[in-house]
């Protein structure tokens, strides 16, 4: 769209910007920033929570392996003393007597102590079972024998319990006979899972301890319990921790595995001090991210909701503080358009910011309709003006016709008689140059005067037809009485006695022509007039100062003259 038709097409812009939608527009400039502050806040909580994941991953590991170093730590500590109870007897039966009695730990996780001797075979043992097994093909004894330390072995499936154990042995030797041995003691690999799932609860998360070979050993899981004694389902787990292990120089550290199932798993791993163990704690990032987004997901989805219930009490609240009064303020206007003037309901209920403009109304209301009363007036009264000859105070011609058209149609519905004497004044020219323009006014007035008088006495209607012509309507009159109208007048008027001394008479005098008829005999009220000019025409004509008949008249042996 070009900048120009745009700017052309701003009324159309303008009219779709109407003022809800600025209400929405105000919303959402108060509430996006808000918003946009609460999801920046929601995407940090996020990042937090993942490193607080992390973090916790890490500490898990180096806690679960220091726990599990400890507990072999209590494991060695219980076989030196009970060497030392077992080596210190003078013979064999009773170091095992002493050492058997010696065992009075509290230490689930040590399900027995033995005492192998130089062959292989167990000797004594603190569970009877144990007691005549042959353990020397068992490659943690020679270890111990050969080091002459405290070992560790790595997975092995004990042939007594018959259950996944953890053998930890140190050899002795028999301070009275000399004789060599080693003690073993039989961990119990269940304890150790049931220490490490005190400590991980977390969705998604799982700590492995797994020997050397990438046997488990324990397991934070329930349902990977039966891991127990298994590789490991993810071979190359332990060949990237074993790398990784090799890479950085150091015995603990994290990182991020693929698995072949396509999981993303953060990886934390850490020695067992003093074992060839290692503590394996793996968190599922879309398990833990998926805790972490759902958490997210539903603050979002409340913050959505919040907006939306802010638009919606901003919509309600604009719809009936600003549309309302403003509808209710046009629907007056729109009266007002209508000539509907009457004032508004004082009861609108309109917020106070529109108070002064419902009052402003009201008062435009009451002007409207004072101005409509005296423009009323002022027409009535222009009306009369414009109907009055102002010379004469009579009717003026446009007055004559009014009345002539009433007249006629009323004598048209009672058929009755209708008749009309055209009047004009004698010489009167020779008047205006003989006394002057004002003089000739105060003579039409004296005229008017008399007419006026006269058509008061007959109930006619007199009129000044224009110059110094006068008309006098006679309803219901016939010809014969308005003859005598008409002689009536030409007296009055020559009894004026105004001075004309140009005039034949000295003194000023009227011509009148009249026509009488009864509606239907003419065909209008114009030829009522041309008959009553054609009789004022004969009048003149027969010497003026006289009254002329029109043959429309009805005769009934008048003695009047006629005009044709
Ligand atoms: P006639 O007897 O044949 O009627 O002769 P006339 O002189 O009366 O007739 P004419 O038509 O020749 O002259 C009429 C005169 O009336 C001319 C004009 O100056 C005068 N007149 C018309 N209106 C007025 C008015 O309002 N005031 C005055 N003073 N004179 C008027
Ligand atoms: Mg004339
Ligand atoms: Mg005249």
């Amino acid at each position: 769209m070009s900048i120009t038709s745009f700017v052309g097409d701003t009324s159309k812009l303008k009219a779709l910007v109407g003022i809800r939608a600025r209400l929405i527009l105000l919303g959402l400039i108060l509430v996006v920033p808000m918003m946009l502050d609460r999801v920046r806040l929601l995407e940090e909580s996020r990042k937090q929570q993942v490193i607080v994941a992390d973090n916790e991953l890490t500490e898990l590991a180096r806690h679960t392996a220091a726990t599990q170093r400890e507990t072999i730590l209590t494991v060695q500590a219980v076989l030196k003393s009970s060497a030392l109870l077992y080596g210190s007897a003078s013979t064999a039966a009773q170091g095992c007597t002493a050492m058997r009695a010696g065992m009075r730990y509290d230490l689930p996780w040590i399900r027995s102590i033995s005492v192998v001797n130089n062959a292989g075979t167990v000797t004594c043992s603190t569970a009877e079972s144990i007691a005549g097994l042959d353990l020397s093909d068992r490659s943690y004894i020679s270890r111990a024998k050969n080091a002459r330390a405290f070992v560790i072995s790595d997975y092995v499936f004990s042939r007594a319990a018959n259950l996944p154990t953890l053998m930890a042995a140190l050899p002795a030797v028999s301070t009275a006979t000399g004789e060599r041995s080693v003690l073993i003691a039989a961990i119990d690999l269940k304890w150790m899972s049931e220490l490490m799932r005190r400590r991980s609860q977390r969705p998604g998360l799982s700590a492995l301890m797994v020997d050397a070979d990438g046997v488990v050993l324990a397991t934070s899981r329930q349902q990977d319990m039966s891991l127990i004694g298994h590789p490991l389902k993810e071979p190359r787990l332990l060949a990237t921790v074993s790398n990784h292990e090799i890479d950085t120089e150091k015995d603990s550290g994290s990182l991020l595995f693929h698995s072949e199932e396509g999981r993303r798993l953060d990886v934390t791993f850490a020695r067992v001090g003093g074992t060839s163990a290692r503590m394996i704690v793996t968190i599922d990032e879309a398990e833990m991210l998926g805790d972490i987004d759902h958490s997210i997901r539903t603050a979002y989805a409340q913050l959505g909701l919040l907006v939306l219930f802010a638009l919606l009490g901003g919509w309600l609240v604009g719809e009936r503080l600003i549309i309302r009064p403003i509808s209710i303020i046009t629907d007056v206007a729109e009266r007002f358009g209508h000539g509907d003037l009457s004032a508004p309901d004082s009861d609108l209920r309109l917020p106070p910011e529109f108070q002064p403009l419902a009052t402003a109304f009201g008062r435009m209301a009451t002007q409207l309709r004072e101005r409509e009363r005296e423009l009323v007036a002022t027409n009535e009264r222009l009306r009369v003006i414009a109907s009055v000859d102002m010379i004469s105070g009579l009717a003026n011609r446009r007055g004559l016709q009014n009345r002539l058209e009433f007249e006629w149609r009323k004598a048209e519905q009672t058929g009755g008689p209708v008749s009309l004497i055209m009047i004009d004044i004698d010489h009167f020219k020779l008047f205006n140059d003989t006394y002057g323009h004002l003089e000739g006014d105060r003579c039409l007035r004296q005229v008017g005067e008399a007419l006026a008088r006269i058509a008061g006495e007959v109930s006619g209607f007199a009129a000044r037809f224009g110059g110094e012509e006068f008309c006098l309507l006679l309803p219901k009159t016939d010809g014969i009485a308005a003859m005598e109208i008409g002689e009536q007048v030409r007296a009055a008027v020559e009894s004026l006695e105004i001075p004309h001394s140009m005039s034949a008479f000295q003194v000023v005098t009227i011509s009148a022509g009249m026509a009488a008829v009864a509606p239907g005999e003419a065909s209008s009220v114009q030829e009522l007039i041309e008959a009553a000019d054609a009789a004022l025409y004969a009048a003149k004509h027969r010497g003026r100062n006289t009254v002329a008949a029109h043959a429309l008249v009805r005769r009934e042996g008048s003695g009047f003259s006629l005009a044709s």
